[in-house]
């Protein structure tokens, strides 16, 4: 069983980096910002209510985060253990993951702001099949559509300069110091997240001991 956090700025890569980790050591990917979209566009009750709170760039309350984490990880279907992604993203939201859960280590993969605002304003996803885009680099082939479904590229809602400066204050006074709390609880891996995402990956499964895949 391995249960691990990842954690890092938006724009950091942490979820490509999530995915490559779930894919080859069967892990489930519980990311909670993707849990919101899928509500969000799912026109459920929580995409209600939710829905202003995340195009504005902000965090949506504890409770609601909390009990769709709970609710997630409660159907056990992570027979080989989870990377939680977006979550706990401030010290409450730490300290009741913390009661509830232990994990076997806490990845940030880090980037200074300059990248993170730069990343943020060239993202773009696919809105059929969700895939990620960087206009920097990672284009498609034909301007604004998905190479693999011919979808439209677009940008999420709260890509804006003035959402992306309000998840980064955040991400700042809020999640930084859930970082300090593991830091004295957990095993933190730090990798630098401005280099290739192969060399991140590679790194963080050194760091984390785990056995390196041959057909992977
Ligand atoms: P992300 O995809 O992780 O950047 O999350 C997108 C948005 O979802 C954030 O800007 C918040 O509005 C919301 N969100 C995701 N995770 C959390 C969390 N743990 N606590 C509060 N809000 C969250």
């Amino acid at each position: 069983m391995r249960k691990y956090v990842i954690m890092g700025p938006q724009g950091s890569g942490k979820g490509t980096q999530a995915k490559l980790l779930c894919h080859d050591y069967d892990l489930v990917h519980v990311s909670t910002g993707d849990l919101l979209r899928w509500n969000v566009q799912s026109h459920t009750r929580l995409g209600a209510r939710v829905q202003r709170i995340m195009a504005a760039g902000q965090l949506v309350p504890d409770e609601l985060t909390e009990d769709m984490v709970r609710a997630r990880l409660d159907l056990h279907d992570w027979n080989y253990g989870f990377v939680l992604d977006g979550f706990p993203r401030n010290p409450a939201q730490a300290r009741w993951f913390t009661e509830r859960w232990d994990v076997d280590a806490v990845i940030l993969v880090d980037i200074p702001d300059d990248v993170v605002m730069e990343r943020g304003l060239a993202r773009r996803l696919c809105c059929k099949c969700g895939r990620d885009y960087n206009l920097l680099h990672h284009r498609p082939a034909v301007a604004d559509t998905c190479d693999v479904c011919q979808g439209r590229l677009v940008s999420r809602p709260d890509d804006t300069a003035e959402g992306l400066r309000a998840r980064l204050a955040d991400y700042h006074a809020q999640t930084r110091p859930v970082l300090e709390l593991f830091t004295r609880k957990e095993r933190v891996v730090v990798v630098d997240g401005r280099r290739a995402i192969d060399t991140i990956q590679l790194e963080i499964r050194q760091h984390l001991g785990l056995p390196m895949l041959v057909n992977a």
